[in-house]
């Protein structure tokens, strides 16, 4: 039998737990596995410097939103350019916006095909060994070494979400996908940055051989 004694002292401890001395909110924690991820697809598309805009569309030129994107402050642009590779061109590439520090242009496996490149499969902002591709606009042509990926597929998740849910920046997880055509994806990358949404971007490829769409929610595997 517990008395009044322990029962005083025990709501004091759980009181103390719940507002400790910082007065910090009490994270609440939970499974990874009930995290439930909504899918973005991402098509193949373009993101631009200020220069390489000046070059391609004309100095002082701006980009047209066409429309918002889930992430926070990024768009779709009216602007398209056309890829030129050794071996074809693919054209109405598509430009992302705000424009970045450096140029970047986001591919599928097929389109390497198409282009004649080798673009590696890479992180976002990681461009080392990244392809070399011109770059074809309505102003004007640019040709850029390190420049063409094959964007890893990751989740983009706000800080504060992901140490409630035991997640870190720049792990990988494997996610569960349902569906006729599900199964497990390996090696997805957590960006756990400020400013963003939770949602897992994978290419086209990736989404058809999954039977994914934009909004179908997977799970992250025990
Ligand atoms: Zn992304």
């Amino acid at each position: 039998m517990i008395d009044d004694n322990q029962i005083k002292e025990l709501s004091q401890q759980i009181w103390q737990k719940l507002h400790n001395k910082n007065n910090q909110q009490v994270l609440i924690t939970g499974e990874k596995s009930d995290l439930q991820i909504p899918i973005g697809v991402s098509n193949r598309h373009v993101h631009l410097s200020r220069q390489d805009m000046d070059i391609l569309f004309g100095q002082g030129s701006s980009l047209t939103r066409l429309k918002a994107v889930k992430q926070p402050g990024q768009f779709a642009a009216q602007e398209t350019v056309t890829l030129k590779g050794p071996k074809k061109e693919i054209k109405n590439v598509r430009i992302l916006g705000p424009l970045r520090s450096r140029t970047q242009v986001e591919i599928s496996v097929s389109d390497n095909f198409v282009l004649g490149i080798k673009a590696p499969i890479k992180m976002s902002g990681d461009l080392d060994k990244a392809e070399k591709i011109e770059i074809i606009g309505p102003k004007g042509r640019i040709e850029r070494e390190h420049c063409t990926i094959v964007a890893w597929r990751h989740i983009h998740i706000p800080p504060e979400l992901a140490r409630q849910f035991n997640l870190s920046d720049g792990q990988k997880v494997s996610v569960n996908v349902g569906g006729i055509r599900g199964g497990v994806m390996k090696n997805v990358i957590v960006r756990a940055t400020e400013a963003s949404i939770l949602e897992m971007h994978i290419d086209v490829e990736e989404a058809n051989a999954y039977g994914l769409a934009n909004d179908d929610i997977v799970t992250i595997a025990k």
